[in-house]
């Protein structure tokens, strides 16, 4: 790569919650960028005002600040090229609109949407094109003085790009290859609109690439239909020479592997789709999100690089600073990446793993909290190192460790049924004064005495054991019972048991 300082954006469109697959090109962009010590940028295409859905762009905004992921320039940043917002450069674009309309490049045209609609129906696969264009009405039909008529009296026009037929386009992808088609087969794209004074996606994309100097255009796979036009913009504007690259990554599928991630996938298999929660401002519907959910916006990231690209190994838990040494176009992929979300809550159990206990616990507080359970905080870290390689979310903790602060008032009735026995109280109570006069509670300490003091009564170790589980948890769950013992202390022990004696023995 030449010493060029590499620049890169990431262009959503604020029409909605951002989708995970646009997370996803967000975090490649933004790999590549702190890979080659570039700038990030942060561009919000907002041109297409009948799409435009409020409090898209701050929850943008808020996904990324949550995801971790910075831009160097861009709404809410700032920089040298602002402003970010399309909306605001209205009179940036009308320039370059009436450079293409002097050089011949771009033409006006005035059909309206029901003419357009007329020709659609009457000529089978129309397309608005050097084949078609004279058979319609613009500035190529029209004369020079009725045109400015029509504009003088405010008629709404567009202006088309005339493309040229016959003509090699090259799209050069960095993950594809060289892709070549013909300009025959496209059409007269639409872009810039009189209606509302702003051009369209195709032209603002690219003055603004070229104005901010972008030197790599990383965005999702289906935006290559649009690559050859870009390409050929890039011409008609004198700017070949300072086109950027191109990457298109390849479409997250969904898990089954056939046709591209939908919002509706994450509602039928339940797991989300977009990084927060998002209610939609019109219908009032809410849409989980991974931070809601418990994700870890760490473990959100690592499971997305390896969603499209790998580091060339098997390994799989990568820091930041690792996905930003290993990343390259090279290990993209071509084909699409199946949304495996199982593989979503592995890779956030593997980063609760890595946590310290203090760090869960301070997480898993405001949960007990609500619970109105208010326990020591060493007391807390204790049950958390015990139980965390469980759960893959903190949220989930609770429901594997209740037992540690509540005492069970019901127990499983399955488990009575199978292990309760006419001896069971009796072994119990036995049990508990065994127990009264142990001196060290802890788990090392009892284990032993305990396993030698059933053996010498010739009762069965596992009918004691899973009876006395069944008293001090409710169910025939939980780790070590000699290490619940010990979080519980003798006196909680003993009342659990005894108390269990006395509800299963009368039942
Ligand atoms: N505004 C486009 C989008 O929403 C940007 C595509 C591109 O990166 O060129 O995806």
């Amino acid at each position: 790569m030449s010493d060029q300082r590499i620049r890169v954006r990431f262009a959503p469109s604020p029409t909605g919650p951002l989708h995970i697959g646009g997370v996803r090109t967000a975090l490649y962009n933004y790999l590549f960028a702190k890979k080659h010590k570039g700038d990030l940028i942060l561009r919000i295409e907002d041109t297409d005002s009948h799409r435009f859905v409020s409090g898209a762009e701050s929850y943008i905004i808020e996904s990324f600040k949550w995801l971790g992921i910075q831009f160097d320039e861009g709404v809410g940043i700032g920089g040298p090229h602002g402003p970010y917002r399309q909306s605001e450069r209205k009179e940036i674009y009308k320039k370059y609109v009436d450079y293409l309309l002097e050089k011949g490049r771009a033409y006006i045209a005035f059909d309206t949407p029901e003419e357009l609609e007329n020709k659609r129906s009457s000529i089978a696969n129309f397309q608005y094109d050097a084949s078609t264009r004279s058979q319609m009405r613009n500035s190529l039909t029209i004369p020079k003085e009725e045109c400015d008529k029509l504009i003088g009296n405010g008629t709404p026009y567009v202006v088309r790009v005339k493309i040229e037929p016959g003509e090699e386009i090259t799209v050069n992808d960095l993950i594809r290859g060289k892709v070549v088609i013909n300009s025959s087969v496209l059409d007269d794209k639409v872009l810039y609109k009189s209606a509302d004074s702003l051009p369209t996606y195709h032209l603002a994309n690219i003055v603004d690439d070229h104005l901010m100097e972008i030197t790599h255009v990383i965005r999702g796979e289906e935006w290559l239909p649009s690559a050859p036009l870009h390409v050929l913009l890039y011409r008609y504007l004198d700017w070949e020479n300072t086109m950027p690259s191109f990457a298109h990554l390849p479409l997250l599928l969904k898990p089954e592997g056939n046709g591209k991630l939908s919002k509706r996938d994450g509602d039928r298999l339940g797991f989300p789709v977009f990084p927060l929660e998002w209610t939609d401002p019109k219908s009032g519907e809410t849409s989980s999100g991974y931070r809601e959910s418990g994700y870890f916006p760490e473990a959100v990231l690592n499971f997305l690089a390896l969603l499209g690209w790998n580091p060339g190994n098997n390994q799989e838990i990568l820091t930041m600073n690792e996905l930003i040494e290993l990343f390259s176009f090279e290990h993209c992929s071509k084909s699409g990446a199946k949304f495996d979300f199982e593989k979503g809550k592995w890779f956030n159990h593997q980063y609760l793993q890595k946590k310290t206990n203090e760090e869960i616990t301070d997480l898993f507080i405001p949960i007990l909290k609500e619970k109105n359970i208010s326990a020591e905080k060493e007391y807390v870290t204790k049950v958390v190192a015990l139980m965390k390689e469980r759960v893959s979310f903190v949220k989930d903790l609770w429901e594997q460790v209740s037992f540690f602060f509540i005492a069970p008032t019901t127990y499983d009735e399955k488990a009575i049924k199978k292990r309760w026995k006419a001896e069971s109280g009796k072994q119990l109570l036995e049990l508990t004064e065994f127990l009264a006069g142990l001196n060290d509670f802890s788990a090392s300490a009892t284990e032993e005495p305990i396993k030698k003091w059933i053996d010498k009564k010739g009762y069965s170790l596992g009918g004691v054991m899973n009876t006395f589980r069944l008293a001090l948890v409710g169910e025939l769950k939980g780790p070590h019972i000699f290490e619940i013992m010990e979080m519980l202390g003798k006196d909680e022990t003993i009342e659990r048991t005894e108390k269990a004696v006395k509800i299963l023995t009368s039942c």
